[in-house]
């Protein structure tokens, strides 16, 4: 999922993605609200129209809250093409932050990991500034469901409008205003 990779991290037996996709199947991909908005630009669709078609709201178990993940329609996530991530450049936060997304132990996360990931004998990134980003998104994504229960662009936009602030992601702001702010 990663794509950092240097030659430092291989000097240094640092984790270094392979790109072999393996992580990619078999698991559900959950979405901060922010990743609903920047999948649906980069695939020219409208937030709600993406949410409909490539989204889906579950529940982990019968004691939490329905949340939003990528829509699975077979062991593979829908945007796997051979191996390559077809939405790489905006993929989802649990993606781009991995292993910062996964809390625990060194144990803990290989044992989440598949056996053929580089993470299982080389030593993980610890970024905690992407931890404590991914927490943020993901908390201001549940207080967003607590209030709404489901996805409307209308309703989220301001939850966004947070993640996004968190994230220092001008950029984003930019275009989650568009010409509103320009004119401000
Ligand atoms: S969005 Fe990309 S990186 Fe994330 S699971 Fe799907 S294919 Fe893999
Ligand atoms: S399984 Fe590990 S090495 Fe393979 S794509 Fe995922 S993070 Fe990278």
């Amino acid at each position: 999922m990663r794509s950092n990779g240097s030659m430092l991290n291989k000097m240094e037996g640092r984790f270094e993605c392979k790109r072999c996709g393996a992580c990619c199947k078999g698991r559900d991909v959950p979405l901060a609200l922010d990743d609903i908005l920047r999948l649906s630009e980069f695939l020219g669709m409208d937030p709600d129209g993406f949410f409909s078609e490539c989204c889906v709201e579950m529940a982990i178990d019968e004691n939490t809250m329905a949340l939003p993940f990528l829509k699975r329609y077979g062991e593979a996530c829908q945007f796997l093409d051979d191996n390559i991530c077809r939405v790489h450049f905006v993929k989802p936060s649990a993606c781009e932050y991995m292993p910062s997304t996964i809390f625990g132990s060194l144990e803990h996360l290989r044992a989440r990991m598949p056996s053929s990931c580089a993470i299982q004998h080389t030593k993980p990134e610890s970024d905690e500034r992407l931890r404590r980003i991914y927490m943020a998104s993901m908390m201001i994504t549940a207080i967003y469901y607590s209030k709404h229960g489901t996805f409307k662009f209308r309703l989220a936009r301001p939850f966004i409008y947070r993640i996004l602030l968190f994230k220092r992601s001008h950029e984003g702001i930019r275009k989650l205003f568009g010409n509103e702010i320009a004119q401000n």
